[in-house]
Protein backbone atom coordinates (compact mmCIF):
# COMPACT_ATOMS: atom_id res chain seq x y z
CA UNK A 1 0.00 0.00 0.00
CA UNK A 2 1.47 3.47 -0.57
CA UNK A 3 1.65 5.48 2.87
CA UNK A 4 1.06 9.20 1.61
CA UNK A 5 3.09 10.83 4.71
CA UNK A 6 6.00 8.54 4.13
CA UNK A 7 8.70 9.70 6.68
CA UNK A 8 7.00 12.82 7.09
CA UNK A 9 7.56 14.28 10.57
CA UNK A 10 4.19 14.81 12.48
CA UNK A 11 3.90 17.10 14.96
CA UNK A 12 0.51 16.55 16.85
CA UNK A 13 -0.82 18.41 20.18
CA UNK A 14 -3.46 16.76 21.63
CA UNK A 15 -2.65 13.13 20.87
CA UNK A 16 -4.05 11.43 24.15
CA UNK A 17 -7.55 10.99 23.09
CA UNK A 18 -10.17 11.65 21.07
CA UNK A 19 -9.64 13.47 17.67
CA UNK A 20 -5.76 13.42 18.34
CA UNK A 21 -5.20 9.89 19.39
CA UNK A 22 -7.33 8.65 16.16
CA UNK A 23 -5.20 10.58 14.14
CA UNK A 24 -1.99 9.47 15.70
CA UNK A 25 -2.94 5.90 14.59
CA UNK A 26 -3.83 6.86 11.04
CA UNK A 27 -0.70 9.06 10.14
CA UNK A 28 1.24 5.86 11.62
CA UNK A 29 -0.53 3.71 9.49
CA UNK A 30 0.70 6.39 6.34
CA UNK A 31 3.83 6.02 7.48
CA UNK A 32 4.45 9.33 9.31
CA UNK A 33 7.13 9.47 12.13
CA UNK A 34 4.86 10.99 14.65
CA UNK A 35 5.56 13.67 17.86
CA UNK A 36 2.82 13.07 20.47
CA UNK A 37 1.93 15.61 22.24
CA UNK A 38 -0.36 15.87 25.61
CA UNK A 39 0.00 17.43 29.38
CA UNK A 40 1.15 14.27 30.58
CA UNK A 41 4.06 12.24 28.86
CA UNK A 42 2.46 8.80 30.18
CA UNK A 43 -0.65 9.02 27.97
CA UNK A 44 1.11 9.76 24.85
CA UNK A 45 4.10 6.93 25.72
CA UNK A 46 1.38 4.72 26.29
CA UNK A 47 -0.19 5.36 23.29
CA UNK A 48 3.03 4.78 21.37
CA UNK A 49 2.88 1.54 23.00
CA UNK A 50 -0.24 0.77 21.51
CA UNK A 51 0.39 1.44 18.49
CA UNK A 52 3.26 -0.75 17.98
CA UNK A 53 5.83 2.90 17.60
CA UNK A 54 9.16 2.48 18.50
CA UNK A 55 11.99 5.48 19.57
CA UNK A 56 12.33 5.47 15.46
CA UNK A 57 8.57 5.76 14.58
CA UNK A 58 7.08 7.91 17.56
CA UNK A 59 8.51 10.62 20.13
CA UNK A 60 5.96 11.28 23.11
CA UNK A 61 6.35 14.33 24.61
CA UNK A 62 4.54 16.61 27.70
CA UNK A 63 3.63 19.73 26.56
CA UNK A 64 1.19 22.27 27.93
CA UNK A 65 0.29 24.60 24.54
CA UNK A 66 -0.28 27.11 26.82
CA UNK A 67 3.21 27.67 28.01
CA UNK A 68 5.36 29.41 25.27
CA UNK A 69 8.49 28.99 25.64
CA UNK A 70 7.66 24.80 26.24
CA UNK A 71 6.17 24.84 22.93
CA UNK A 72 9.27 26.45 21.04
CA UNK A 73 11.58 23.54 23.61
CA UNK A 74 9.34 20.88 22.40
CA UNK A 75 9.71 22.08 18.21
CA UNK A 76 13.10 22.67 19.31
CA UNK A 77 13.53 18.96 20.48
CA UNK A 78 11.74 17.60 17.83
CA UNK A 79 14.41 19.44 14.81
CA UNK A 80 17.18 17.95 17.67
CA UNK A 81 15.64 14.50 17.08
CA UNK A 82 14.29 14.83 13.65
CA UNK A 83 15.95 17.37 11.50
CA UNK A 84 12.98 18.69 10.64
CA UNK A 85 9.30 19.47 11.03
CA UNK A 86 7.05 18.27 8.00
CA UNK A 87 3.78 18.81 9.52
CA UNK A 88 2.07 20.48 12.44
CA UNK A 89 -1.71 19.70 13.95
CA UNK A 90 -2.88 21.82 16.24
CA UNK A 91 -5.48 19.84 17.69
CA UNK A 92 -5.31 20.70 21.63
CA UNK A 93 -8.26 22.29 22.94
CA UNK A 94 -10.90 22.55 25.69
CA UNK A 95 -14.20 23.27 26.13
CA UNK A 96 -16.38 25.16 28.22
CA UNK A 97 -20.32 25.64 28.15
CA UNK A 98 -22.39 28.73 30.36
CA UNK A 99 -24.46 31.20 29.32
CA UNK A 100 -22.42 34.67 28.75
CA UNK A 101 -23.47 36.15 31.70
CA UNK A 102 -21.79 33.37 33.73
CA UNK A 103 -18.72 33.70 32.11
CA UNK A 104 -15.71 35.28 34.27
CA UNK A 105 -13.17 36.91 32.50
CA UNK A 106 -10.86 34.09 33.87
CA UNK A 107 -13.12 31.44 31.46
CA UNK A 108 -13.14 33.08 28.66
CA UNK A 109 -8.96 33.80 29.25
CA UNK A 110 -8.78 29.61 30.31
CA UNK A 111 -10.36 28.77 26.48
CA UNK A 112 -8.30 30.78 24.38
CA UNK A 113 -5.31 30.16 26.50
CA UNK A 114 -5.40 26.70 25.10
CA UNK A 115 -7.57 26.86 21.90
CA UNK A 116 -6.47 30.29 20.11
CA UNK A 117 -2.82 31.09 21.98
CA UNK A 118 -1.65 27.38 22.06
CA UNK A 119 -1.95 27.23 17.95
CA UNK A 120 -0.10 30.59 18.01
CA UNK A 121 2.78 29.38 20.14
CA UNK A 122 2.65 26.27 18.27
CA UNK A 123 2.77 27.88 14.65
CA UNK A 124 5.74 30.09 15.43
CA UNK A 125 7.38 28.00 16.92
CA UNK A 126 7.56 25.76 13.63
CA UNK A 127 7.18 28.31 10.84
CA UNK A 128 10.85 29.27 11.41
CA UNK A 129 11.69 25.64 10.92
CA UNK A 130 9.13 25.03 7.94
CA UNK A 131 10.25 28.68 6.44
CA UNK A 132 13.73 27.04 6.18
CA UNK A 133 13.09 23.76 4.56
CA UNK A 134 10.52 25.57 2.10
CA UNK A 135 8.05 23.59 2.89
CA UNK A 136 5.29 22.70 5.64
CA UNK A 137 2.13 21.88 6.65
CA UNK A 138 0.38 23.38 9.00
CA UNK A 139 -3.40 21.70 10.25
CA UNK A 140 -6.03 23.58 12.58
CA UNK A 141 -8.52 21.81 14.01
CA UNK A 142 -11.10 24.14 14.70
CA UNK A 143 -14.83 23.46 14.63
CA UNK A 144 -18.02 24.31 13.57
CA UNK A 145 -18.16 26.25 16.32
CA UNK A 146 -15.85 28.70 14.33
CA UNK A 147 -18.42 29.05 11.41
CA UNK A 148 -21.91 30.15 13.09
CA UNK A 149 -23.12 30.71 16.45
CA UNK A 150 -24.47 28.44 18.92
CA UNK A 151 -25.84 29.43 22.36
CA UNK A 152 -24.23 28.60 26.08
CA UNK A 153 -20.43 28.20 24.54
CA UNK A 154 -19.39 31.78 23.24
CA UNK A 155 -16.27 31.33 24.42
CA UNK A 156 -15.32 28.32 22.87
CA UNK A 157 -17.22 29.52 19.64
CA UNK A 158 -15.27 32.82 20.33
CA UNK A 159 -12.34 30.88 20.27
CA UNK A 160 -12.52 28.29 17.43
CA UNK A 161 -13.82 31.59 15.43
CA UNK A 162 -10.14 33.16 15.70
CA UNK A 163 -8.53 29.77 14.80
CA UNK A 164 -10.83 30.23 11.35
CA UNK A 165 -9.22 33.57 11.22
CA UNK A 166 -5.53 33.06 11.79
CA UNK A 167 -5.86 30.07 9.85
CA UNK A 168 -6.77 32.57 6.77
CA UNK A 169 -4.41 35.07 8.10
CA UNK A 170 -1.03 32.64 8.48
CA UNK A 171 -1.92 31.27 4.88
CA UNK A 172 -1.54 34.60 3.23
CA UNK A 173 1.74 35.10 4.92
CA UNK A 174 3.20 31.60 4.56
CA UNK A 175 1.93 30.85 0.51
CA UNK A 176 4.77 31.89 -1.22
CA UNK A 177 7.15 29.69 1.26
CA UNK A 178 5.39 26.65 0.12
CA UNK A 179 3.87 26.37 3.89
CA UNK A 180 -0.17 25.80 3.44
CA UNK A 181 -2.26 26.30 6.01
CA UNK A 182 -5.59 25.03 6.49
CA UNK A 183 -8.09 23.90 9.01
CA UNK A 184 -11.00 21.33 9.91
CA UNK A 185 -14.22 21.93 11.37
CA UNK A 186 -15.91 19.08 13.34
CA UNK A 187 -18.88 19.00 13.86
CA UNK A 188 -20.55 16.99 16.77
CA UNK A 189 -17.55 13.83 17.16
CA UNK A 190 -17.84 10.90 20.20
CA UNK A 191 -15.46 12.14 22.40
CA UNK A 192 -14.75 13.20 25.92
CA UNK A 193 -15.54 16.98 24.82
CA UNK A 194 -18.91 15.96 23.59
CA UNK A 195 -19.73 14.00 27.10
CA UNK A 196 -18.33 17.31 28.68
CA UNK A 197 -20.58 19.71 26.08
CA UNK A 198 -23.72 17.34 27.05
CA UNK A 199 -23.03 18.13 30.85
CA UNK A 200 -21.78 21.80 30.42
CA UNK A 201 -24.76 23.02 28.48
CA UNK A 202 -27.34 20.53 29.24
CA UNK A 203 -26.86 22.65 33.04
CA UNK A 204 -26.95 25.79 31.29
CA UNK A 205 -29.96 25.03 30.06
CA UNK A 206 -31.18 23.15 32.65
CA UNK A 207 -32.49 20.22 30.42
CA UNK A 208 -30.99 16.48 30.79
CA UNK A 209 -28.01 16.20 28.40
CA UNK A 210 -29.09 13.42 26.14
CA UNK A 211 -32.18 15.44 25.12
CA UNK A 212 -30.01 18.12 24.77
CA UNK A 213 -27.62 16.40 22.43
CA UNK A 214 -31.12 14.83 20.78
CA UNK A 215 -32.37 18.45 20.09
CA UNK A 216 -28.39 19.71 18.62
CA UNK A 217 -29.03 16.09 16.16
CA UNK A 218 -32.32 17.43 14.92
CA UNK A 219 -29.69 20.27 13.17
CA UNK A 220 -26.94 17.45 11.72
CA UNK A 221 -28.91 16.55 8.59
CA UNK A 222 -26.88 12.95 8.93
CA UNK A 223 -28.85 12.88 12.41
CA UNK A 224 -25.53 11.14 14.39
CA UNK A 225 -23.08 12.01 16.18
CA UNK A 226 -19.50 11.11 14.13
CA UNK A 227 -16.39 8.97 14.91
CA UNK A 228 -13.00 10.52 15.43
CA UNK A 229 -11.83 8.27 12.39
CA UNK A 230 -14.51 10.28 10.34
CA UNK A 231 -11.90 13.27 10.81
CA UNK A 232 -8.56 11.65 10.92
CA UNK A 233 -8.97 10.88 6.46
CA UNK A 234 -9.27 14.72 6.41
CA UNK A 235 -6.09 15.31 8.47
CA UNK A 236 -4.03 12.79 6.43
CA UNK A 237 -4.90 14.60 2.74
CA UNK A 238 -4.02 17.90 4.38
CA UNK A 239 -0.39 16.61 5.68
CA UNK A 240 -0.21 14.93 2.53
CA UNK A 241 1.55 16.24 -1.20
CA UNK A 242 -2.07 15.57 -2.55
CA UNK A 243 -3.02 19.06 -0.96
CA UNK A 244 -0.14 21.05 -2.11
CA UNK A 245 -2.39 23.57 -3.98
CA UNK A 246 -4.95 24.37 -1.07
CA UNK A 247 -4.51 26.89 1.85
CA UNK A 248 -6.18 29.33 4.11
CA UNK A 249 -9.31 26.52 3.82
CA UNK A 250 -11.64 25.78 6.86
CA UNK A 251 -13.30 22.48 5.72
CA UNK A 252 -16.12 21.10 7.61
CA UNK A 253 -16.72 17.30 8.73
CA UNK A 254 -20.01 17.48 10.61
CA UNK A 255 -22.72 15.47 8.99
CA UNK A 256 -24.17 18.36 6.88
CA UNK A 257 -24.56 20.88 9.95
CA UNK A 258 -22.56 23.68 8.23
CA UNK A 259 -23.12 24.07 4.92
CA UNK A 260 -20.43 27.27 4.53
P1 LIG B 1 -10.67 15.57 24.00
O1 LIG B 1 -11.01 14.16 23.80
O2 LIG B 1 -11.23 16.31 25.17
O3 LIG B 1 -9.07 15.71 23.99
C1 LIG B 1 -8.48 16.96 24.18
C2 LIG B 1 -7.00 16.86 23.91
O4 LIG B 1 -6.41 18.17 24.09
C3 LIG B 1 -6.30 15.92 24.88
O5 LIG B 1 -5.29 15.23 24.20
C4 LIG B 1 -5.71 16.88 25.90
O6 LIG B 1 -4.54 16.38 26.52
C5 LIG B 1 -5.33 18.05 25.01
N1 LIG B 1 -5.17 19.27 25.80
C6 LIG B 1 -6.10 19.93 26.51
N2 LIG B 1 -5.56 21.01 27.14
C7 LIG B 1 -4.25 21.01 26.80
C8 LIG B 1 -3.15 21.85 27.10
N3 LIG B 1 -3.29 22.93 27.90
N4 LIG B 1 -1.94 21.57 26.57
C9 LIG B 1 -1.79 20.49 25.76
N5 LIG B 1 -2.77 19.65 25.44
C10 LIG B 1 -4.00 19.91 25.95
O7 LIG B 1 -11.09 16.46 22.74
P2 LIG B 1 -11.43 16.07 21.23
O8 LIG B 1 -12.88 16.00 21.10
O9 LIG B 1 -10.59 14.97 20.76
O10 LIG B 1 -11.01 17.45 20.53
C11 LIG B 1 -9.83 17.60 19.75
C12 LIG B 1 -9.97 18.93 19.00
O11 LIG B 1 -11.14 18.87 18.18
C13 LIG B 1 -10.16 20.13 19.92
O12 LIG B 1 -9.46 21.25 19.42
C14 LIG B 1 -11.65 20.37 19.86
O13 LIG B 1 -11.99 21.70 20.15
C15 LIG B 1 -11.96 19.99 18.44
N6 LIG B 1 -13.35 19.63 18.20
C16 LIG B 1 -13.93 18.58 18.85
C17 LIG B 1 -15.28 18.31 18.60
C18 LIG B 1 -16.01 17.16 19.25
O14 LIG B 1 -17.24 17.07 19.09
N7 LIG B 1 -15.34 16.27 19.96
C19 LIG B 1 -16.01 19.10 17.70
C20 LIG B 1 -15.36 20.16 17.08
C21 LIG B 1 -14.03 20.41 17.32
P3 LIG B 1 -4.58 15.69 28.01
O15 LIG B 1 -5.12 14.31 27.81
O16 LIG B 1 -3.17 15.73 28.42
O17 LIG B 1 -5.48 16.56 28.83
Amino acid sequence: MVQRLQDKVVVLTGASRGIGADMARTFAQEGARLVLLATRVETVAGLASDLGLGADRALPLALDVRDEAACHAAIDAVVAHWGRVDALVNNAGIYMGKAFQDYSHADFQAVLDVNLFGVIHMSQAALPHMRAQGAGRIINIASSAGKWGSRQQSAYNISKHAVVGLTRCLALETAAQGITVNAICPGFVQTDMVEALKTEVAKAQGVDGDAMLAAALTRVPMGRVLNPSEISGLAVYLASDASSGMTGQSLSVDGGMVLV
